[in-house]
């Protein structure tokens, strides 16, 4: 069964965690005067251009296909209501029968006329029927839902974004005075918009949120390096584009209400220390993400595994691996930094991010300790492993092997997992360690952990519970915190 549990997360179908890469010849010392973190490309979000219209509601967000018939658009009635609450439909030769809770609509195949509660209601074009499928023209939806809902609905057409009652998100944006300068924007509910970076904007796609435009669809600012952004609408989604003059990062705050945008910072001078921290052997240029390594000293680097094109496994229908890892991550972090122990999270966004970017960037950050984590439907508790350096790899001389460049904090790290295990036993957490040769585990310069988490008895929802995370999360970070003096006195 240890097999079994192991074998699948080394190799698993979606989880797409490599095996230790094939060997390779020691490093070259090069690179270690370069800068870390000035290149700047990130892989852009790009969605085939298929036609579609967001709805935002209390309910849910959701998207939904739009269908091209007769030179007119049209959408699903039942699809776009179901989400909303009960509905049902009956076809009956060319009638079709649509009912929102109590509300009963009329619509007839190839016909205009349509009654909604008992009354008449001109459609713009002519209801079709497919398949026993109603379906409506689109540019009728900001009359017709607030007809059946009983409510107001502001509908975009030419972006194609649909708003039941009260749900725009505002933000207002702000560029400080500072140097370098901050750009702050507030937004009225949390956000986690998909960010890309190019050498001269960064670009915040925020395809499930009802993020509205400021009062005018250009800003400006008072700064040389971040003079302007624009928010733009298109098919069912919103993006802002901030343009500058130097690469930028974002970072999240206040629960996903706060986004910070500033320039990267300089690359902090290399330490000149013993062994040197290896690159990996790909050339490679490293993302701007969010929370991008200073030179402060961190206790812990939490790595939330996959990310951005990367979804990780299907822990169910609805579960994406890698938005449980996000979760779970900013609130290991929050709990961490309570504890009074700095931390800085790899990623704060849906940002694609390879094992080689995030390897570099947790050496360069000098923490004591790496902790990625990952999700899983199946076992039960908490797993904790550390890496199986392979044997045929070794160091040799001064330089380290990429492959092998944890293999001189195996024990430490070790001692760490069972250290960690033990504090969660303690507190009645199901956990144990295991050793696997896991990425990045073996390309990790420091202590470094893979925390796994499963649902507590087979029930998969609760592993993208705030409860359960936030209990867990709790949990690692009280027994990082008592094994403290332990990990940090041998480092
Ligand atoms: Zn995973």
């Amino acid at each position: 069964m240890r097999w079994s549990r192991l074998r699948r997360l080394v190799a698993p179908a979606s989880c797409r965690l490599s095996r230790g890469r094939p060997v390779r010849a020691t490093l070259p010392l090069l690179a270690l005067t370069t800068t870390v973190l000035l290149a700047s490309t990130l892989l852009l979000y790009s969605s085939p251009e298929e036609k579609r219209v967001s709805i935002y509601s209390n309910a849910a967000n959701y998207g939904l296909p739009v269908l091209d018939r007769n030179g007119d658009e049209y959408i699903g009635l039942l699809e776009l209501f179901e989400p909303l609450g009960a509905v049902s439909a009956k076809a009956n030769g060319n009638r079709w029968k649509f009912r929102y809770y109590d509300v009963e609509s009329e619509f007839t195949a190839g016909q205009t006329r349509a009654r909604i509660r008992g009354i008449d209601f001109d459609l713009p074009a002519n209801f079709l029927l497919e398949n026993g499928r109603g379906l409506v023209p689109l540019s009728c939806l900001g009359t017709l839902m607030p007809r059946i809902l009983g409510g107001p609905v502001t509908f975009n057409q030419n972006s194609r974004r649909l708003f039941v009652g009260n749900v725009a998100v505002h933000f207002t944006a702000q560029v400080s005075k500072t140097v370098p300068p901050k750009l702050v924007m507030n937004f009225t509910a949390p956000v986690n918009p998909m960010i890309a970076t190019e050498a001269d904007q960064l670009r915040m796609a925020f395809n499930h949120e009802a993020v509205v435009a400021p009062g005018s669809q250009a800003l400006t600012f008072d700064s040389k390096i971040i003079p302007s952004a624009s928010f733009q609408e298109n098919n069912g989604s919103a993006a802002l584009v901030i343009a500058a003059t130097a690469p930028l990062m974002a970072t999240f705050a206040n629960n996903g209400r706060t986004i910070v945008i500033e320039p990267v910072p300089q690359a902090p001078a290399p330490i000149q220390s013993t062994p040197p921290v290896p690159r990996p052997p790909s050339t490679f240029a490293p993302p701007i993400v969010a929370g991008s390594p200073n030179p402060r000293r961190y206790f812990a680097v939490v790595d939330p595994s996959h990310g951005g094109e990367e979804r990780g496994a299907s822990l169910s229908a609805q579960l994406a691996e890698k938005d449980v890892t996000l979760a779970f991550g900013r609130r290991l972090r929050q709990e961490l930094e309570t504890r009074g122990l700095a931390t800085l999270l790899l990623r704060d966004g849906d940002t694609t991010m390879s094992l080689d970017q995030r390897a570099s960037l947790t050496n360069s950050a000098h923490a004591v300790i790496y902790i990625c984590l990952h999700a899983a439907s199946e076992g039960e508790g908490v797993r904790v492993y550390t890496a199986l350096v392979p044997a045929d790899t070794e160091n040799r001389g001064p330089f380290l092997s990429w492959d092998a460049a944890q293999s001189a904090f195996q024990l430490l790290s070790q001692s760490a997992g069972s250290g960690l295990v033990t504090e969660l036993q303690n507190k009645q957490i199901r956990a144990r360690t295991l050793i696997t040769p896991l990425r990045p585990l073996n390309n990790i310069t420091t202590t470094a952990l893979a925390v796994e988490i499963s649902p507590p008895a087979d029930d998969i929802s609760e592993l993208n519970s705030p409860a359960y995370q936030q209990f867990i999360a709790s949990a690692i970070a009280a027994g990082l915190a008592n094994i403290r003096d332990k990990i940090e006195v041998r480092q």
